[in-house]
């Protein structure tokens, strides 16, 4: 069976269109332009697997017809990338179970700050999310016969986690990838990066330095995320050169399953 990816969201923090924002893309007539928040779901043999859940979370869920949650990876604490964790109590409620989460030390801290109440000691807890929480660091870890291997990224000041499962890698929030990041980063059929837009930004990727991560890491397929307004689907595609392309909400992936199993098991 192939690992399926699917983009519930593409665009940056803010979202696009974003608020208040007259310009030709915001307002554009393809729908590849509409991008929800930063986030895959990964369908590996029937167990769906997101990875963070953004402010858009109930609207994604809904739009791409998932049914069940297995469990939630996240990349680090930011707004765009935790705030619609309160949105899974419905999968509690329907699944009967906890749904683990699979969060680094400091990415924990924020979500239980942040959501201070889903970890109150109360009596009745009915009508807040049910977690269990697996706490992860720079060793592999399996969710569901799955292995991922977090990748540290430089997000600005902060270092975060981009993840490598099977020969796919996810590397949404950085300005830079250390080399000993970039090592482990060869012979992917499947590359996703931050592509926030052209000009320089202090704690993302541009279009242009990410097409040098592309053209230097040789993986099949590239697909940029986490993209702003700036960037009109249709003329920044064409713009690429060949095996890079934008991400768009709903885009949809396979990957054999024969990938995952050959580097899980090495
Ligand atoms: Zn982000
Ligand atoms: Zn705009
Ligand atoms: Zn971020």
């Amino acid at each position: 069976m192939d690992l399926k990816i699917t983009v519930l969201g593409s665009g940056t923090s803010s979202g696009v269109p974003t608020i208040g924002c007259s310009c030709a893309v915001c307002h554009s007539a393809d729908p590849r332009d509409t991008r929800l928040r930063p986030s895959i779901l990964i369908d590996a043999g029937g167990r769906n697997i997101v990875i963070d859940t953004t402010p858009d979370f109930r609207a994604q869920v809904l739009r791409a017809g998932i049914h069940r949650l297995d469990a939630i990876v996240y990349t680090h604490g930011h707004a765009d990338h935790i705030l619609g964790l309160d949105d899974v109590r419905p999968f509690n409620y329907h699944q009967g179970e906890r749904i683990p989460i699979y969060v680094s030390r400091a990415t924990l801290t924020v979500i239980e700050r942040v959501f201070a109440y889903v970890f109150e000691r109360r009596e009745s807890k009915t009508h807040v999310p049910q977690l269990d929480v697996h706490l992860i660091d720079e060793n592999p870890f399996d969710v569901f016969g799955l292995r991922f291997e977090t990748i540290p990224l430089t997000h600005g000041k902060d270092t975060i986690y981009g993840f490598r499962f099977g020969n796919v890698a996810y590397l949404t929030d950085h300005s830079e990838i250390p080399e000993s990041s970039l090592d482990r980063l060869h012979g992917l059929d499947v590359l996703f990066l931050d592509a926030l837009r052209h000009r320089p930004h202090p704690t993302h990727s541009t279009v242009e330095r990410s097409i040098e991560t592309a053209q230097r890491l040789q993986p099949k397929r590239t697909y940029f995320t986490h993209m702003c307004h700036d960037l009109g689907h249709a003329a920044t595609e064409a713009s690429l050169p060949p095996g890079i392309f934008l991400a768009y909400d709903g885009l949809e992936i396979s990957v054999p399953n024969s990938a995952v199993a050959s580097h899980s098991a090495e």
